[in-house]
């Protein structure tokens, strides 16, 4: 099988540019997993193989929970691929919540699945909302990790903005380890080009 880094460049997913992250850092890539995940069967192949290592793990999962947007179409298929429910929260005025009707059992087993893992953060604010509804949050998933969270059986070090909890696993298929910097602090500002969203601008 090809490398995750393959996929994503194949797809037109990896970008270079000048990019402003979700988390409100500056990066020169960008990884657009919807360019990857637009192809329902690379979709399947990367849940598969992602829920390989969860089910190895012995870990089980009812549930699995993803914030939207980006997280939906993983966790969609990483549900399938582990036979358990799918559902995803979304922020309404910056909160995030749980709407749609979708509800959540006292010690349901939930995994949070986003797309990518930088910091972490969303995925935090979605176990959050499920967790105050009586969730056993299992384990976090994404097909690919920023270099700044630890995935499972990696030898890479956590850091110290990574926001997910040390006590529950995370997953993930493969490291993208690329430079991300402070908005204050980015040699592509000191440049003189401007950061953008990756969306905003027809990507
Ligand atoms: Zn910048």
């Amino acid at each position: 099988m090809k490398s995750l880094e393959d996929i994503y460049r194949d797809a037109g997913a990896y970008l270079e540019g000048h990019f402003l992250l979700s988390s409100g850092k500056h990066s020169k890539f960008y990884l657009q997993s919807a360019k990857v995940l637009e192809n329902p069967k690379t979709a399947n192949l990367l849940a598969e193989k992602l829920s390989q290592m969860i089910k190895k793990s012995g870990i089980k999962v009812d549930t699995v929970c993803s914030p939207a947007l980006g997280g939906i179409l993983a966790g969609y298929e990483l549900a399938r691929a582990l036979d358990a429910r799918f559902i995803f929260t979304e922020r309404v005025d910056k909160v995030m919540t749980l709407r749609r009707g979708f509800e959540v059992k006292k010690n349901e087993n939930i995994l949070i699945c986003e797309d990518i893992i930088t910091t972490g953060g969303s995925a935090l604010e979605a176990a959050k909302v499920v967790e105050a509804d009586g969730a056993n949050i299992v384990a976090f998933a994404a097909l690919a990790n920023r270099g700044i969270c630890k995935r499972q059986d990696a030898k890479t070090e956590k850091k110290s903005q990574c926001k997910l909890p040390d006590d529950i696993p995370f997953f993930a298929l493969d490291d993208f380890t690329f430079e991300i910097y402070d908005s204050d602090n980015c040699p592509l500002c000191l440049d003189g080009t401007i950061a953008y969203k990756p969306g905003s601008r027809g990507n």
